[in-house]
């Protein structure tokens, strides 16, 4: 059984059955019996100066984690707690650096929207993990867009319904390559900016967050068990906005290479 296919069980509806059969916490990742019918994609970011790559386990995201940011979507940012939402992990789409990658226009918005983000990627897991220890499990970093139907989101808010057709869509991911952090060092602060064709649409610093990564790593793991492979969207400064078919957006964050583009 190859590794692919043995991920593929684990995302499949083997792991619960067989979770029970084996009653391990982590089913499945030595099982080497099981057969699938057919095959489900893993998905990883590459590693850059690395010929190995990153599985990805979870994408978590924060919300609202610019002052001015929350602002423009209507909220308090003094009073808030931070809150997290997920996309799906196939939600991903790789981009290489120095390329232009086309990215397809979503169905059902017509308001598509780009959020500029810094993502720290985990390599070491828990649970209540203190903020004073919380980079010690930071694997590397890249940047991503979490790219939002800001339409149907709203809508979905608007009803008190749950987010996920707004953010959690097919490939609403896109993310460069990881960077280990034992090269790039933590990110603590920097310019972060979107251009869309040439032009400055988000230009803040990433000091300006309003909960640190490592407060981010803190806060989720009350919640959640993290895992390696947990990814974690950092939140985007103000002035989101919107594309349409023909848009090049360009990212930058300080420390790292740019991510490009095209929506077609
Ligand atoms: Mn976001």
């Amino acid at each position: 059984m190859t590794d692919i296919s043995k991920r593929s069980w684990l995302q499949s509806g083997g792991l619960m059955s067989a979770g029970a059969l084996l009653g391990c916490a982590t089913p499945g990742i030595t099982q080497s019996s099981v057969k699938t019918p057919f095959a489900v994609p893993a998905v990883y970011l590459p590693i850059v100066g690395s010929d190995e790559m990153y599985p990805v386990r979870r994408v978590y995201c924060i919300g609202r984690n610019y002052a001015a940011h929350a602002r423009e979507m209507g909220s308090d940012p003094t009073r808030e707690p931070p809150f997290f939402f997920q996309k799906p992990t196939d939600a991903i789409q790789n981009v290489a650096s120095g390329t232009v990658a086309d990215h397809a226009y979503p169905p059902l918005t017509k308001n598509y929207h780009y959020e500029a983000e810094l993502v720290a990627a985990l390599g070491k897991g828990g649970r209540n993990i203190p903020v004073d220890k919380a980079l010690e499990h930071v694997y590397g970093y890249t940047l991503g867009l979490d790219m939002t139907r800001r339409d149907l989101q709203r809508a979905m808010g608007d009803e008190k319904k749950p987010w996920e057709i707004g953010k959690s869509f097919d490939h609403s991911a896109p993310i460069g390559p990881l960077h280990k952090v034992a090269q790039t060092g933590h990110f603590t602060q920097g310019a972060i900016w979107l251009k869309v064709n040439g032009q400055t649409k988000q230009n803040a610093n990433l000091n300006q967050m309003i909960w640190s990564v490592a407060e981010q790593i803190a806060k989720l793991s009350e919640a959640f068990e993290l895992f390696p492979g947990d990814i974690i969207y950092s939140g985007t400064p103000e002035n989101v906005g919107p594309v349409v078919r023909g848009d090049v957006i360009e990212m930058h964050i300080d420390g790292l290479p740019n991510l490009s583009v095209k929506i077609v």
